[in-house]
């Protein structure tokens, strides 16, 4: 495989996977860049949408299509908001929004344990029965209020025990080596050298 199309309209992702992916002179190329449309994410688990949009991709494309889905899943909530952490609080709502829903609805709770979750399917083609799975997660606790004010999404609300802060308390570079994303981008790498 020397080219693969990235099913994420994320310029951040697209660089992040292309520098990683240069050593072995596969070249990325973004889903826009081809003119593809994002599909609907109708499956129930990150594995299933990021299975549905590689898919898509390469079937639109004819190329190998690389695609992720990540969110955050919260024990005390039953893995919630998981697959909807990006409308958590509704269709077009803000990473606030989000935040003040998790919050209130971990209210009183003392279990406040969560990870955020990565899953990346790499498709061969649109047709492959046997697509590249990789998954991670980074682990952490909902903390009681914000803080910080890098990242995105439930970043200010993300407490990492390990780097003794929140998740928008860290810059980008350290925030990119120990995501979930650059966790699971890291398997897929040793994958494919293998
Ligand atoms: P996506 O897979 O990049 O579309 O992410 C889905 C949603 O999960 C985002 O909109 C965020 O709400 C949440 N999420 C995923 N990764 C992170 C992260 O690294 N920090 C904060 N929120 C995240």
């Amino acid at each position: 495989m020397n080219k693969l199309v990235l099913a994420s309209g994320n310029r951040g992702k697209l660089d992040e996977i292309s520098r990683l992916l240069e050593p072995l002179q596969i070249e990325v190329v973004s889903m826009q860049a081809l003119n593809v449309s994002e599909p609907e994410e109708t499956g129930l688990t990150f594995v299933e949408n990021a299975i549905l949009k590689a898919r898509h991709t390469a079937q639109v494309t004819g190329l190998p299509a690389l695609a992720d889905d990540s969110g955050l899943e919260v024990d005390a909530l039953q893995g919630q908001p998981g697959i909807y952490s990006a409308r958590y609080a509704g269709i077009s709502c803000s990473d606030s929004d989000n935040n003040a829903k998790l919050l209130q609805a971990l209210d009183g709770q003392e279990n406040r344990s969560a990870r955020y979750y990565c899953a990346l399917a790499l498709m061969e083609h649109g047709d492959d029965p046997t697509p590249l799975i990789c998954t991670a997660s980074l682990n952490g606790e909902i903390a009681l209020s914000p803080k910080g004010t890098g990242g995105f999404g439930y970043d200010p609300l993300f407490y990492i025990p390990e780097q003794r802060c929140h998740a928008a308390e860290l810059n980008k570079e350290k925030k990119n080596k120990i995501s979930h994303r650059a966790l699971a981008l890291q398997k897929l790498l040793n994958e494919l050298r293998n």
